[in-house]
């Protein structure tokens, strides 16, 4: 049975202008129509859901390309819990995802292989949540964060031990490998400029990964990391806060296609808080580091790099469910209001390599969508706020939405979230 989604303007996540006036219709949880109304003939056959949005605004579900679901934004930054509190922690965490919109979730830097379970749980219907791509624990070398996150990192000194790391992340389901390649900014004696592993370890690294498959996200702030990474063939640069320092660096990777993953929101959170809780060395870091970050991007934007949305959050006051805003700072930072929703969808899909099945709203794409009353381009805050998000569908059926809805009962999942 057809879902015949009517009366809508579109905004399909490929940069495309919104369509107003438009129709989109779901066969087998896919989209098999996208478009104005006058490209489209009705089937007269009577067996067609239908749904009619009076106007309002159709997206793509959105994709957050960097996230932490072992942590709730606890102001220290220390994740641990007992591992079932962890198990129910991730799953709450990756819930709250879905309920704002945010439809398929990258996770880099798990909690002791848990959110595979959390995963399994997922996929097999018994809870509702995000589509997730997974990197396991955080590959690092010897160093104080893997005391802090303990359930997170998985250390590895030398090239060997790097090639051993990235197989047990294989064997335990990762997509994509996380590897940090310089010191961090939540880690009280990390010093971000710093380079962790040395060229030997990052290129074997980004070897075995690519072997079986699967990309390698790259955790680095100071340019030499930034450099080593880049030069041995990453797909994605996280965080890339000291990038401005390299103008030829940066020219490869738009030449080469490597997306900058740039993790603003974090930074803005923690500096204007009114938390007196956070810790003096995270507030430090972050005021010391956040303007380079802003202008990474832009000059990284400039050149033609793409972008991928990546909110980090889970990370201090950065809570799950506001990942969006992340867009909005991104949008502050330079991009074009379009170009920064890209960089959630169309673009981030890219960024995961899903994009011949996910991240736009186009003919044969997955139907993962999010409807707003308002339109998320006069003000990308919109895009968080959750008066204005009225439904959420993940493979073509509604998973969350708000108590009191008036949608067709045929159209909901067996677990439905309240937004
Ligand atoms: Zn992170």
């Amino acid at each position: 049975m057809d879902t015949v989604i009517k009366n809508i303007t579109l905004i399909d996540g490929t940069g495309r202008e919104p369509i107003p006036d438009a129709v989109l219709v779901i066969r087998e949880a896919r989209v098999s129509y996208a478009g104005p109304v006058s490209g489209w003939s009705e089937v007269e056959d009577g067996n067609v859901i239908a749904l009619d949005l009076q106007g309002q605004f159709v997206l793509p579900g959105l994709i957050d390309c960097h996230v932490h679901l072992s942590g709730s934004g606890e102001a220290d930054s220390q994740f641990s819990a007992p591992t079932g509190q962890m198990a129910l922690k991730i799953l709450k965490n990756a819930q709250r995802n879905l309920a704002a919109g945010i439809t398929t979730v990258r996770d880099l830097g798990g909690w002791s292989e848990l959110e595979f379970d959390v995963r399994r749980a997922i996929q097999r219907g018994e809870f509702a949540g995000p589509r997730l791509c997974l990197a396991g624990r955080f590959i690092s070398i010897t160093e104080a964060g893997a005391e802090y996150y303990s359930g997170m990192y998985r250390v590895a000194d030398g090239v060997n031990e790097v090639r051993k790391a990235v197989r047990e992340q294989v064997k335990n389901g990762a997509d994509v490998i996380k590897m940090g390649v310089t010191g961090a900014v939540l880690v009280e004696s990390g010093v971000p400029g710093t380079t962790h592993f040395n060229e030997d370890e990052v290129c074997a690294l980004v070897q075995e990964a690519n072997k079986f498959g699967k990309r390698v996200a790259a955790h680095a702030h100071g340019i030499d990391g930034i450099r080593k990474a880049v030069h041995a063939g990453i797909n994605t640069l996280e965080h890339g806060t000291y990038l401005y320092q390299d103008p030829l660096l940066i020219q490869h990777m738009s030449q080469h296609g490597i997306f900058l993953v740039p993790t603003l929101k974090v930074g803005w959170d923690i500096i204007h808080a009114k938390d007196s809780t956070i810790p003096f060395w995270i507030m430090d870091k972050n005021k010391a580091t956040q303007g380079e970050a802003a202008s990474s991007l832009k000059l990284a934007y400039e050149a033609g790099v793409p972008i991928a949305m990546g909110s980090d959050v889970g990370t201090p006051l950065n809570y799950h469910g506001e990942n969006a805003l992340e867009v909005y700072w991104m949008q502050q930072a330079g991009m074009s209001v379009m170009d920064a929703l890209v960089s959630a969808t169309g673009n981030a899909a890219r960024a995961l390599g899903w994009e011949s099945w996910l991240g736009t709203l186009e003919k044969g794409k997955v139907a993962d969508m999010i409807v707003y009353d308002k339109n998320p381009l006069e003000d990308l805050n919109i895009l968080a706020d959750k008066t204005s998000l009225q439904f959420v569908m993940k493979d073509g059926l509604i998973v969350a939405c708000h108590t009191g809805h008036h949608l067709p009962a045929q159209l909901f999942a067996k677990n439905v979230l309240t937004i």
